[in-house]
């Protein structure tokens, strides 16, 4: 069966303008060749293979067996290589180093501001109707997000409340914060029943959080939005890593931000995680066979697999820096360790940093560049640079 699904893929990936890499994608469980707690007895690893991603028409490599797969389950490789095997892999975009695709043959570059299966934008309208208008009193503050939200994405709202000592003034910058990202970024379409309670207002344990539920079988359904108000201050400290004085290396707890934006980056990165969570776009280890044909695949489920490649390179040349204790790298590229928690934080993280900080890092900068070619509603448009 392994097989029939794979050749499916190459005719998939074959049809598409673009040159193609693919990237193996291991089970990464006790049974999976290679697991190294397991004492080294394979003859093949396919847990190091996890992530190796070559050209599409090259062949993985096996650096233990030295097998070469064109792809798991090859019908060429030698059995030691294949049997029971439950690796997948996933076809990705190949793109030069300013994150193009790039043709087939031609080697030509074209620039591509945006999925391909999306029409352009419609020109800006002359005047925008659509400003935040500062307010004096919290009620209509409300009334403007509940609009934008109910107009402009797909979420109906229950209610929007502040935390209840919040100045006017925080509660105008939230306000405007969030109207802002509205207006700029498409939320993946969730099926909105009961509808949202929004809030800023952080909580014991959480800053702020998004709470998705599951509704009539859906879990896609958002049942809180919660932006926070607390400021995270240790964002602000421009050093992301150093050793301590026991030679120890100390990484920041989060992505770095501009200290005038502070106050901000709860709410920034809450909107990260309502523009979409792995979640939310089905794709999960099980499903990587599902999203391997590329023609398949769904613009969510796309953005998750090139998500996913980007995280990889970050969480390669972040280990070799912790290994070799090169602070210096760790400072240029940490996003701070709660970035690794998992793909929807590694968004997340990345992105408040892309938004916030004047001078974001390299895969800040990766991430917020995704991010915007998928989910802004124009493309191509200036950067978000609201304070
Ligand atoms: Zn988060």
């Amino acid at each position: 069966m392994g097989r029939a699904i794979h050749a499916g893929t190459f005719v998939g990936a074959d049809k598409s303008p673009f040159q193609k890499q693919k990237m193996w994608v291991a089970a990464k469980d006790n049974r999976t060749r290679g697991n190294p707690f397991k004492g080294q007895k394979d003859k093949a690893d396919h847990w190091n293979m996890d992530g190796q991603t070559v050209d599409f028409n090259d062949k993985f490599v096996d650096r233990r067996s030295g097998s070469e797969l064109e792809h798991p389950h090859d019908p060429q490789a030698k059995a030691v290589d294949v049997i029971r095997c439950r690796c997948t892999f996933v076809v990705i975009n190949k793109r030069d180093k300013n994150g193009n695709l790039i043709r087939k043959n031609t080697g030509m570059v074209l620039p591509i501001s945006r999925p391909l299966n999306v029409p352009p934008p419609p020109p800006p309208s002359q005047i925008d109707l659509n400003n935040y208008k500062i307010s004096n009193n919290k009620e209509d503050i409300k009334k403007q997000l509940q609009s934008q939200f109910e107009n402009k994405t797909d979420i109906k709202v229950k209610s929007i409340d502040f935390q209840s000592n919040m100045s006017i003034e925080k509660a105008n910058k939230y306000g405007e914060t969030v109207f802002n990202l509205i207006n700029q970024y498409k939320t993946v379409p969730l099926r909105n029943e009961p509808p949202t309670v929004i809030s800023f207002e952080s909580e014991k344990r959480y800053s702020g959080y998004v709470s998705n539920g599951f509704y009539g079988g859906n879990r896609n359904t958002i049942v809180k939005l919660n932006f926070g108000h607390q400021t995270d201050a240790d964002r602000s400290d421009n050093i992301r890593a150093e050793l301590d004085r026991f030679n120890f290396i100390k990484i920041a707890g989060k992505s770095k931000v501009d200290s005038q934006n502070l106050d901000m980056a709860t709410a920034v990165h809450e909107f990260a995680h309502f523009i979409g969570t792995e979640n939310t776009a089905g794709i999960g280890r099980r499903a990587s066979f599902r999203v391997a044909n590329n023609d398949e695949m769904n613009d969510s489920q796309r953005f998750f697999s090139e998500l996913k490649s980007i995280k990889l390179k970050y969480s390669r040349e972040l280990n070799k820096a912790m290994k070799d204790k090169d602070i210096n790298t760790l400072n240029n590229i940490s996003l701070g360790e709660y970035a690794s928690t998992n793909l929807n934080e590694f968004m997340a993280e990345g992105f408040t940093e892309y938004k916030l900080h004047s001078n974001p890092s390299k895969y800040a900068i990766q991430i917020g560049k995704l991010i915007d070619q998928y989910f802004k509603r124009q493309y191509g448009g200036k950067r978000f640079n609201m304070f």
